[in-house]
């Protein structure tokens, strides 16, 4: 463990969204579950660890004097449940889980329908500017990079425009049932009673910039209140969807103050001190293959000036 005094007044909060039982080459940034379970032993060896909401307290005092390390998961994907939360478990520290819960009953989100599809299918049809594109999608690579043509294709449409064109996307390559992949709601009770802190992240996971104002107020509060139901138990702190600079903006801070949010993570890279504002905390990602380069990484992070 690394003496208290010397981590006081800072934390690292790190993101993940997925964990896969092996490497997917779909998914590169995404550790499998040897790579996760490493990061786990070094932060639970040599950190003291805390859930967000914890750290958004201790800040809150202006004191950080509880400082260490939490580990968020964003999106609601059932492997957080079947493979990462086990190993939190195993090695006994905390996450939050942040959670979109228009998903929980068997959705899909717009990313995974172009991953899955692309994943089984060897080639694709999609739209671009009203015209039909053709792409062969047989090798890893060809995946990869059809993937990142339609996903920035897709990012750019509004919430109309995406849904009509992921509609022709599935019906164009003839995709009617595609792997449910995200949890249900007992996944995260179960979670919730066992010390995890489970997050908002809005109801459909929209860009909330994207919105007009009243609608993201909805998407926040609601989103809120259904977890609070499900779990019995207050919600105290959110993740922005897609949460750079400029997907949220001071609108939506008030709106999370007025839900009764005490702090928000975004997907800004920092490290989080004593001056640094509850409602947009930045995180950071570690990955590494050995113990030695994800300590190194953390601690790089943990102190940088
Ligand atoms: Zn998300």
């Amino acid at each position: 463990m690394i003496p208290e005094p010397l981590l006081r007044g800072r934390a690292l909060i790190l993101t993940f969204h997925r964990v896969f039982a092996q490497r997917d080459v779909l998914r590169p940034s995404e550790p499998d579950v040897s790579e996760f379970e490493s990061i786990v032993q070094v932060i639970a060896r040599h950190f003291p660890v805390y859930t967000v909401s914890e750290l958004v307290n201790n800040l809150r005092n202006k004191k950080l004097t509880q400082s260490g390390v939490a580990i968020s998961f964003d999106d609601g994907y059932l492997d957080n449940y079947e493979l990462a939360y086990p190993i939190l478990r195993k090695h006994g520290i905390k996450a939050t889980f942040y959670v979109a819960t228009g998903f929980l009953k068997g959705g899909i989100m717009w990313n995974d329908v172009i991953t899955e599809g692309v994943r089984l299918l060897q080639a694709v049809e999609y739209l671009k500017n009203d015209h039909s594109v053709r792409a062969s999608t047989q090798t890893a690579s060809e995946k990869t990079s059809c993937m990142s043509q339609i996903v920035n294709i897709v990012k750019y449409l509004d919430l109309n425009q995406r849904r009509a064109w992921l509609e022709s996307f599935r019906d164009m390559n003839a995709l009617e049932s595609l792997p449910s992949l995200m949890m249900e709601e007992r996944h995260l009770q179960e979670m919730h009673a066992h010390d995890m802190e489970i997050g908002g992240h809005t109801v459909s996971h929209p860009i909330l910039s994207s919105l007009e104002k009243e609608f993201a107020e909805q998407e926040i509060a609601q989103g809120k209140h259904f977890l609070e139901k499900l779990l019995q138990s207050d919600v105290s702190t959110f993740a922005y969807p897609n949460g750079k600079p400029g997907d949220y903006n001071s609108n939506h801070i008030d709106f999370l103050e007025r839900a009764g949010f005490s702090g928000a993570v975004t997907t800004r890279w920092g490290t989080i001190r004593i001056t640094t504002e509850p409602y947009e905390l930045p995180r950071i990602g570690v990955r590494g293959q050995s113990r030695m380069k994800i300590l190194l990484r953390l601690l790089r992070e943990y102190f940088r000036s």
